[in-house]
């Protein structure tokens, strides 16, 4: 094989659009406009316009987005926050930081996502908001999620930092993308995220003008009109430059997503009589946009497959080898002794495989029949 096989291929990805992107940058170096260019304003109305949304909010990072989400809501110290234990650590690491309390609930074992019927029964008289978090690259059922936000008056912030570009249809045959159905949606834009820029960077989503107005304030030192400040914000942008690889990658976000699937696919019919293996499961109501290509092995040996897949020249990550209420930083929130057996068993059993834009079908090949060489054997 001519290149050792990657999780992510941002090399040959950049390659393939070089001289968009390079022409661009020279551009936006040129014009010296590096804070709020007009490469900012493209990509917030490009992107308003891809997701179907009224507001698109850019800021630092999407770590960031989540905590001007939870700044502009108006929580107040001590409210109860619903967040899978599931998931990266910047989903609840934000609630904590506001002095909010995290309350780390189960996911489902097939989708990984919380749902509905989960988060019921974690609301108590103190919760205000619930995030779910579309993991791996597929909508929660956000058609659920908000009839029982709307029940509770409960608000919804979508962390769809893995998600962008998923589809969720309702009951009624209508379509959202992920990220524009609840009160406010954040992303990001770290380089390994399916539209990733060059650095770091972040975006919030609203249909609500009141909301876009305090996000942008708060993302903006809290002043409308410069040097009057109405609330304490923070500083955070995208970049002029940021902005303007994006405007280029967006062009180019389906057609990733189909090359997600399309090797997602590949590795399903490979995996499909391995019964130790459980493929990822596709929700009915969401497009899969593979952030992840995610499996369950169940028969207690995935270290030794990541060990196996290692010493053949295949990368492959654990996301996430420790539930969030077993982390140090956590502790302050739950009972030492809480644990939730499906979040344990995911810990112990979730491995992900190389999926990226430019896989080649001989590296796919490659992993597929190793896998089965793993299991077979
Ligand atoms: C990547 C990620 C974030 C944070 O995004 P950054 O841009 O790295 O701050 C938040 N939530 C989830 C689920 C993520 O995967």
């Amino acid at each position: 094989m001519k290149e050792p096989i990657q999780m992510v291929d941002l090399k040959t990805q950049y390659h393939h659009i070089k001289e968009e992107i390079d022409q661009a940058v020279i551009d936006c170096i040129g014009s010296t406009a590096f804070i709020n260019g007009p490469s900012v304003k493209e990509f917030q109305s490009g992107l308003e316009k891809y997701l179907d949304v009224k507001h698109v909010i850019p800021c630092a990072n999407g770590t960031d987005s989540l905590q001007i989400a939870m700044m502009a809501l108006g929580l107040e110290r001590g409210d109860e926050v619903i967040c899978p234990s599931f998931t990266y650590v910047a989903t609840a690491e934000v609630i904590g930081l506001l002095g909010l309390i995290p309350v780390m609930v189960e996911v489902d074992e097939n989708t990984f996502n919380i749902t509905a019927e989960i988060i019921e029964k974690a609301i108590t008289p103190k919760t205000k908001a619930i995030v779910p978090v579309h993991l791996y690259g597929q909508s929660c059922d956000m058609e659920l999620i908000m009839k029982l936000a709307n029940k509770y008056n409960l608000f919804v912030i979508e962390d769809n930092a893995q998600a962008i570009g998923a589809t969720y249809t309702f009951s009624d045959g209508r379509t959202a993308k992920a990220g524009t159905i609840g009160h406010i949606g954040s992303t990001s834009f770290f380089p390994s995220k399916n539209l990733g820029c060059y650095g770091d960077g972040g975006a919030l989503m609203t249909n609500d003008d009141e909301l876009a107005k305090k996000m942008r304030m708060i993302a903006n030192h809290g002043q409308e009109k410069k040097y009057y400040h109405k609330v304490l914000g923070c500083n955070s942008r995208l970049d002029t430059l940021q902005a303007t690889i994006l405007n280029i990658k967006l062009r180019y976000l389906d057609n990733y997503s189909q090359a997600r699937n399309q090797m997602a696919s590949h590795y399903d019919t490979a995996f499909e009589n391995i019964k130790e293996l459980q493929v990822p499961v596709r929700q009915f109501n969401s497009t899969h946009v593979f952030h992840q290509y995610t499996m369950k092995v169940k028969n207690g040996k995935r270290n030794e497959l990541q060990k196996f897949l290692s010493e053949k020249g295949i990368p492959s990550m654990i996301y996430y080898p420790l539930p969030l209420y077993r982390q140090e930083a956590f502790q302050q929130f739950v009972d030492s002794n809480f644990k939730l057996p499906i979040t344990e068993s995911l810990c112990d059993e979730v491995i992900s495989l190389p999926v990226h834009t430019e896989m080649e079908l001989e590296s796919m090949e490659y992993v597929c029949s190793q896998v089965q060489l793993f299991f077979n054997s």
